[in-house]
């Protein structure tokens, strides 16, 4: 399920371009347009979730993947020694801007204080 209106749906399935990282059947991964840090990865479900808040029971194992994808692709991008953030904002307090699920990857400089 994909909503016509969303850019991250329109990447998943490549109506529009990104710089693709990984992509499998349930995920796809790809570099942030506006990176914060040297590596700054998207991770998104191909499945159209809005946020945090829009998981239930149903969406256990798809964010048990995503996870496991990070880090994988924090080995692949060199961040693992170093270390790396794996965030996601949801709502207006947490500052989430893109209505699709998303998971940052961020790494390859220090980052500005500890968030918490
Ligand atoms: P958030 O503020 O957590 O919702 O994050 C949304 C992120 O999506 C921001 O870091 C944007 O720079 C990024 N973004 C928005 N449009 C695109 C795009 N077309 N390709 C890659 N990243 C994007
Ligand atoms: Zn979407």
């Amino acid at each position: 399920m994909s909503d016509p209106n969303c850019i991250f749906c329109k990447i998943a399935s490549k109506q529009i371009p990104a710089f693709i990282v990984y992509e499998d059947e349930q995920v796809v991964a790809f570099k942030d347009i506006s990176p914060q840090v040297p590596v700054h990865v998207l991770i998104v479900p191909r499945l159209h979730l809005a946020g945090l808040d829009a998981l239930t029971e149903a969406h256990r194992e798809l964010v048990g993947h995503i996870a496991l994808v990070a880090q994988q692709l924090a080995k692949e991008l060199g961040v693992t020694t170093r270390g790396y953030r794996l965030v996601a904002n949801c709502g207006p307090d947490a500052g989430q801007t893109v209505f699709h699920l998303h998971f940052h990857l961020l790494g390859g400089a220090p980052m500005a204080g500890k968030m918490v």
